[in-house]
């Protein structure tokens, strides 16, 4: 296992790499990993031969500077984690912000369009654009052949996907299914923050997507809306900031685009002011 802290040493190392030709694989993670990271590592450590898996908490991805002070961090787990997994995968973890952004930490300017502007695009302003901006240093970076991203950030993989269409045409994007815990809830970095109790409580925002699953085109969306928003908010500090159905490509309204798309539902519940998403394909 190679662990590479800085931008000159991950040049140099990569070099040889690109000589001899290997399938690298980048896996782009912000660390305090959890089994839902670690099935994306595996994917990519079975597809290709070389694999990169990077461990960045990334400052222009986040609007509110809270969530970035309070964002949990793991790094000596997270290395025992991946070496568990194997020892010929390789962690790029940058010392400081100052070695991906080289005290510039602006955002640069991708044209993300319409997704950029619903679901987290309006919740989470500018977010995205510091997603965009980060995705692509790494990209430029590793030059990878394959990228592994989870379903669970579904509207972040179209991000994704916008950048690999704009920039970077021979990358191979690997959408990896969302890992969930006994009672369905999404595993996230973020779960660490919440109490025990709530923690126990929050089966219920997939119930509510199984439930919107089965019943979307039998109810009418108000009442749906309705029915999900009493659902979550019957437990003590768990708010519904949004439920969305929309087509999984353009991200259209459900009702507005061609209703020949597939849709999937979309929903963040607030549970003790952390931010929970979660979305599944109808
Ligand atoms: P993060 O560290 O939150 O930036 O996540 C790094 C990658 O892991 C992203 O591509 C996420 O979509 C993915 N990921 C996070 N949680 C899960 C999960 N529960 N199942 C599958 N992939 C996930």
């Amino acid at each position: 296992m190679q662990i590479v802290k800085n931008i000159i040493d991950l040049k140099n190392t990569l070099k040889s790499s690109k000589k001899e030709e290997k399938k690298i694989g980048l896996v782009p993670t912000m660390g305090s990993l959890h089994e839902g990271h670690l099935s994306l590592i595996k994917a990519a450590f079975k597809s290709c031969n070389e694999v990169w898996v990077t461990i960045f908490i990334n400052p222009t991805q986040f609007n509110d500077p809270k969530d970035f002070e309070s964002y949990p961090k793991d790094f000596e787990n997270d290395i025992k984690k991946i070496n568990s997994i194997s020892c010929n995968i390789n962690v790029f973890i940058p010392e400081s912000v100052n070695e991906i952004y080289q005290d510039n930490t602006n955002i640069d300017e991708f044209e993300l369009g319409f997704i950029n502007t619903v679901l987290e695009g309006i919740s989470r302003p500018g977010h995205f654009d510091g997603v965009a901006t980060i995705i692509n240093k790494l990209f430029e970076i590793f030059r990878p052949q394959v990228v592994f991203f989870g379903e669970k950030d579904f509207q972040q993989t179209l991000v994704i996907r916008t950048l690999i269409d704009g920039f970077f045409p021979n990358i191979i994007l690997v959408v990896c299914p969302t890992v969930r815990n006994k009672n369905g809830l999404a595993l996230s970095s973020r779960n660490k923050l919440l109490s025990a109790n709530s923690y126990k409580q929050c089966g219920i925002i997939f119930d509510c997507l199984l439930f919107a699953k089965e019943n979307y085109l039998k109810i009418d969306y108000p009442d749906l809306l309705r029915k999900i928003k009493s659902k979550i908010e019957k437990t003590n500090d768990f708010n519904l900031e949004y439920f969305e159905i929309r087509d999984e490509i353009t991200l259209e309204h459900f009702g507005k685009s061609n209703d020949k798309g597939r849709f999937r539902g979309f929903i963040c519940v607030k549970v003790e002011g952390v931010r929970l998403i979660d979305n599944l394909l109808f």
